[in-house]
């Protein structure tokens, strides 16, 4: 990715939002229950740690972050505050994670996607964690076997790039620059996932980097992160107008 002109990295504001979505945390139920509903989007999140730089919750502000542009602007699309805790087993090493496991999130979001259903009639999980994707998944298979309008949207970084280096960093200068704490930050293991996934689901993440980077933040800039922010949130755009769309037709 070529780098940003520095004048374009001075105004790390990102665009304002044409129309926020109905936040369902701040709604009232009569509210709720006279406006349309058509979808429900529930961002899935971890709290794992993110290198020295990051923090905690950096999967959860990007999913949250994710699903709140792609929702602007939709008539009955409704966003659920984001699940903040998901399965980080791999990162139990490193004190601050926390994680319910594959397991308990699974049959969390079973039973989100089945109380969802009694009002929604199609519901949306935009997972921030790679961690989390077989929860996910399995979820969204057992609520469609059931016969429940259910999909699922996963944020996917450049390989190599996994954990807390130049992709993370740069999306937490554009939406949180003040959470991040550049002069902490330090390059992790840079060899590809695929690569070192055997060894990191075997002994976690701490035995491949003792700093728990997966990448290189260096040249991350508020730039680059707005730039992967959009084109995020445009995959997200068209999973959401899938699902509009089979709907419809
Ligand atoms: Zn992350």
């Amino acid at each position: 990715m070529p780098d940003a002109p520095t004048s374009e990295l001075a105004a790390p504001e990102l665009a304002p939002l044409e129309s926020a979505p109905l936040d369902l945390a701040g709604a009232y139920w009569p509210g709720v229950e006279r406006g349309s509903r058509r979808l429900l989007v529930v961002p899935v999140g971890s709290l794992e740690q993110h290198g020295p730089h990051l923090p905690l919750d950096t999967d959860t502000r990007i999913a949250a972050a994710v699903a709140r542009r792609a929702c602007a602007g939709r008539a009955g699309v409704a966003l659920a505050p984001p699940l903040p805790v998901g399965a980080s087993g791999e990162h139990a090493d490193f004190p601050g994670t926390l994680s319910i496991g594959t397991d308990a999130l699974t049959s969390c979001l079973i039973e989100l996607g089945r109380h969802a259903s009694l009002h929604w009639p199609a519901l949306l999980l935009v997972n921030g964690h790679g961690g989390n994707v077989a929860a996910v998944q399995t979820a969204v298979g057992r609520l469609r076997d059931e016969g429940r309008d259910c999909a699922s949207w996963h944020a996917e970084l450049p390989d190599g790039d996994s954990h807390a280096g130049r992709s993370e960093t740069s999306i937490m200068l554009a939406l949180c620059p003040d959470a991040v704490r550049l002069d902490a930050a330090e390059r992790g293991d840079v060899r590809p996932l695929a690569s070192i996934l055997p060894l990191l689901r075997a002994h976690g993440v701490r035995a491949v980097s003792a700093n728990g980077v997966l990448g290189d933040p260096a040249g991350a800039s508020a730039a680059e992160g707005r730039l992967l922010l959009t084109r995020l949130a445009d995959s997200l755009n068209a999973a959401i107008e899938g699902l509009v769309e089979r709907r419809r037709g």
